[in-house]
């Protein structure tokens, strides 16, 4: 499209004066309206296109526009756009059966909601409620969402804005062996020193009080750490000898991100409540949901869910939920993040580890994060300023790089080239280049 100044200055305009942002002071702030997008890129209304390895906050798997998912949409909407819960629909059915055919085994029920926040919500409900303890485990280093349950289980800093929190969460070190807790050196270590604190924080805590432990099956939002082998089934392991549900939050790490339909399925371990949204539909209609085990459904089989929203399993949302899993499978989506996250994503930012910044190197498919050292002995963070400097260089030469502390995650998304990949890449190494 031609460029647009005046338009550009009037939806900036409007949008300070009357939009109030998520997560930012009001004052001040200075955003790129978007014009469009394609595949794995996006452009802004002055002919600036950019290859984007956001997916925007880790949504768009599918990339953008992608033309038989709006179509999807568009007819869906030309049939009946919005159906309650309490009529039954052709589209809200295909979506759950085919989420729990996708879903370990023995987890055959899902209950929707509208983003990954009130998944959450719901799935702590739904684990009190069957178990009939109160007590919540989550890991320091995680993000759940934003509303008051989610963002109390929220280990990171976030959490701290909205205290107080709700009652009866308690925290604890999950592993993340560049930065060990337990002062260890290698991966077993960590993830047998992780389950041991972990086990004792169970103890003290009561383990007929605790109702579920929720983590990320790969932590997103804190650094994509992806655990070490071993501690996902000891997480289980402890679950099952106490009754407690275990929850694999997959909001972010769900539907090919990983490679796979959930990031829980690259180990033999079957939570009791997974949550999902994002990737599930890519985030073309806002849509989340808890899949539920049997044994959990079970216990609402006479007794009413106290729980529901206006909008569970919202036509529309559902219609892109059942189109986008369909494509995914037609055109070898999770093959394509195996293959390019082993073969070029991974190798290639291995390789970035020859430049002094780079500490650590961690992901799978298209998940990965680099993490940036101001000094390799001492891990220190590299700061604010230098971060920035990568970023606008990245900017500078077409590339929409994803920001978080002293971390640059890449993840693109699913369907970006293997060429586009490759340019991705080189153009991080000639920002990191570019600070000595
Ligand atoms: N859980 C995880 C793991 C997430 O990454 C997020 C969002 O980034 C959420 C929950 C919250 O999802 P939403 O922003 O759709 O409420």
């Amino acid at each position: 499209p031609a460029p647009d100044p005046d338009r550009v200055a009037s939806i900036k305009e409007m949008s300070r004066n009357h939009v109030f942002t998520s997560w930012s002071a009001q004052g001040g702030l200075d955003q790129l309206p978007l014009a469009g997008g394609e595949g794995a890129h996006f452009w802004d209304f002055e002919g600036n296109r950019y290859l984007d390895l956001t997916s925007q906050l880790v949504n768009v798997n599918i990339g953008y526009q992608h033309p038989k998912l709006v179509a999807a949409i568009q007819q869906a909407a030309g049939e009946l756009a919005t159906i309650a819960p309490g009529f039954d629909s052709q589209s809200r059915a295909d979506a759950a059966r085919m989420i729990s055919e996708r879903a370990p085994e023995g987890m055959s029920k899902v209950f929707f909601t509208n983003s990954g926040a009130e998944a959450v919500e719901n799935a702590i409900r739904l684990a009190r409620l069957h178990t009939g303890r109160h007590k919540l485990l989550a890991a320091y280093r995680s993000y759940h969402g934003a509303t008051h349950g989610a963002i109390s289980l929220t280990g990171e800093a976030r959490r701290l804005g909205s205290e107080p929190s709700i009652p009866g969460v308690v925290h604890f070190w999950g592993p993340y062996l560049y930065r060990s807790s337990f002062h260890a050196t290698t991966e077993q270590e960590e993830s047998e020193r992780a389950l041991e604190h972990l086990r004792q924080t169970v103890q003290f805590e009561g383990p007929d009080r605790i109702a579920a432990i929720i983590l990320e099956s790969v932590v997103g939002s804190n650094g994509i750490l992806v655990p070490p082998p071993g501690y996902l089934e000891g997480v289980r392991a402890l679950c099952d000898e106490h009754g407690i549900m275990l929850i694999a939050d997959e909001v972010m790490a769900g539907f090919a991100r990983t490679g796979q339909w959930f990031a829980i399925q690259n180990w033999d371990v079957r939570p009791d409540l997974i949550t999902f949204a994002k990737g599930v539909n890519s985030g073309y209609i806002p849509l989340g949901g808890v899949v539920i085990s049997d044994e959990i459904a079970e216990t609402f089989t006479e007794r009413p869910y106290p729980g529901g929203l206006t909008y569970s399993g919202h036509a529309l949302a559902c219609a892109s939920a059942v189109a986008s899993m369909q494509i995914m499978e037609d055109e070898g989506i999770l093959e394509h993040v195996r293959d390019l996250g082993e073969r070029v994503i991974g190798p290639g930012l291995q390789a970035l580890t020859e430049h002094s910044v780079v500490g650590d190197v961690r992901g799978l498919g298209m998940f990965w994060a680099l993490e940036l050292v101001s000094d390799k002995e001492t891990r220190e963070p590299l700061g604010a300023a230098e971060m920035a400097k990568i970023g606008r260089a990245c900017k500078d030469a077409g590339v929409w790089p994803l920001i978080m502390a002293n971390r640059i995650h890449v993840v693109p998304p699913c369907v970006i080239t293997e060429d586009e990949a490759k340019q991705a890449i080189e153009v991080i190494g000639n920002a990191l280049a570019g600070l000595t």
